[in-house]
């Protein structure tokens, strides 16, 4: 470089130490796109639309999945029979989440549980509820159909039916 002028500290330019290329450094964010293919799970969203909850079962060894598979990853069967779930369960575990993910960096502290049907479909989602205090494992919860604040998009959640 004739003159030797260090044009880093005008510039935010860096020097590779392999190649010794001049590069120009600049730091954005970038927004990702996730284009998941869900064409297998339309019934899945048909249902939800409705305001009913499929999940899936494998004719094969009985294994159920709920949100549904269209693959079972227990024997590798690619047959599914959708199966209407219960709404009504126990609660088996929670946990209040207060450091959240990047993209949920927006929403107040929230809880997530865990929740066994009364058809055995085990079901993780959000729990509504104001007052973590008051959840006790083995309480009846029932899994609702709400929609997204914002973005009005249905999704499913559950909620203490007892205490
Ligand atoms: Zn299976």
């Amino acid at each position: 470089m004739s003159g030797g002028e260090d044009l880093s500290k005008l510039f935010p330019i860096i020097t590779d130490e392999k190649s010794g290329a001049m590069l120009w450094r600049d730091l954005r964010a970038i927004t990702l796109q996730y284009m998941i293919p869900v064409g297998r799970l339309k019934r899945f969203y048909e249902g939800i639309a409705k305001g009913v909850l499929y999940g899936t079962q494998c004719p094969k060894c009985g294994a159920r999945y709920f949100p549904p598979r269209p693959e079972c990853s227990h024997c590798g069967s690619s047959d599914v029979e959708w199966v209407k779930i219960s709404r009504e369960g126990r609660l088996l575990a929670h946990a209040v989440v207060n450091i959240k993910p990047e993209s949920y960096q927006q929403y107040e502290d929230y809880i997530i549980g865990v929740a066994e049907m009364d058809d055995g479909f085990k079901v993780l989602a959000w729990i509504k509820c104001d007052n973590p205090k008051r959840l006790k494992r083995g309480m009846r919860v029932r899994l609702e159909i709400d929609k997204m604040r914002g973005s009005g998009i249905p999704f499913y959640q559950l909620t203490p039916t007892e205490g």
